[in-house]
């Protein structure tokens, strides 16, 4: 008969998959950038280095150094050793490896994102929707993938999920023009706004990561299912996440939200989903080092 998988084991399996999925990240950001081997401690905002130590997605570290040996017994044996043997030939280190190049600037990565035609979205966009917001910002907030309104003014969360998303930005003390840079992970409206598929976001995410990669933000927000599990393979549930610091490929905080779209939805939770979202957010600020709001 076959057994019954306790759910602490289903989840028990996804964190772990979170974690290898993860450390495969974190080893292609080490080698984009040409670094070699794996530094003791991953560098992280400040405050989220300790967050990370719950992480199990994210804590990724090198294991401790052995402990020295003992010292052996010296004195006589000592005096009656033989010379030493030569330190046996060692093969030739390896050529270093030259640095990787410097990230694309974002006009040039808007450039080439503006005509891409690497998946059936391209077929049936009307605009690629590629950021609004400061390319300078130390904060970036991630959505899925842009709807209607975005398609048609080729820019993200200028709907009614933008509007909501705009008042919490300004509930932050921020401005959403000056203080912020917003994008989605997919870049084209998928027909009918259905979720993207595996496929397009594995197609569609390589802009993501360039346009981070020169951002080089301080903190980034993930909003909703779609941004967290592409962001940080993990395929556990917004509402298991939310609230809790992660690790984007080794160094960049990130603060797993729901989606503005979900808060506009009526729902039993949404007065209590929207409290939540209010404390993530205020977490970012603390982080940010930004004055405290009720
Ligand atoms: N939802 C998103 O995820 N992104 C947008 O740009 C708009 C709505």
């Amino acid at each position: 008969m076959a057994k019954l998988d306790p759910p602490e084991n289903a989840q028990a399996r996804e964190e772990l998959a979170g974690v290898a999925a993860s450390l495969r990240a974190y080893l292609e950001w080490q080698q984009d950038t040409g670094a070699m081997g794996i530094p003791r401690k991953a560098r992280t905002a400040p405050n989220a280095t300790a967050r990370a130590d719950a992480n199990a997605n994210a804590n990724v570290q090198a294991p401790p150094a052995p402990a020295p040996a003992p010292a052996p017994a010296l004195a006589p044996a000592l005096a009656l050793a033989p010379p030493p043997a030569p330190a046996p030939a060692r093969s030739p280190a390896p050529p270093p490896r030259s640095p990787a190049p410097p990230p694309r600037s974002l006009p040039v990565i808007a450039a080439e994102a503006s005509t891409c035609t690497k998946c059936s979205l391209s077929e049936t966009r009307t605009n690629v929707v590629f950021a609004r917001g400061n390319p300078e910002a130390k904060l970036v907030f991630i959505g899925e993938a842009p709807g209607a309104d975005e398609d048609a003014q080729g820019l993200p969360f200028v709907g009614r999920a933008g509007q909501l998303l705009d008042k919490m930005i300004q509930a932050m003390g921020l401005d959403p023009a000056k203080d912020v840079y917003v994008c989605n992970i997919v870049k084209c409206r998928p027909p009918d706004n259905r979720t993207p598929t595996p496929a397009e976001i594995e197609t569609c995410i390589p802009y993501l990561h360039e346009q981070l990669a020169a951002i080089d933000p301080k903190v980034i927000v993930a909003m909703g299912n779609t941004a967290v599990g592409s962001l940080l393979g993990t395929k556990l549930g917004i509402t298991k996440v939310r609230g809790q610091w992660k690790l984007y490929r080794g160094k960049f905080a990130v603060m797993p939200t729901y989606h503005p779209s979900y808060l506009i939805r009526p729902s039993a939770q949404q007065i209590e989903a929207k409290k939540q979202a209010w404390e993530d957010l205020q977490a970012v600020m603390k982080e940010l080092g930004l004055p405290p709001k009720k």
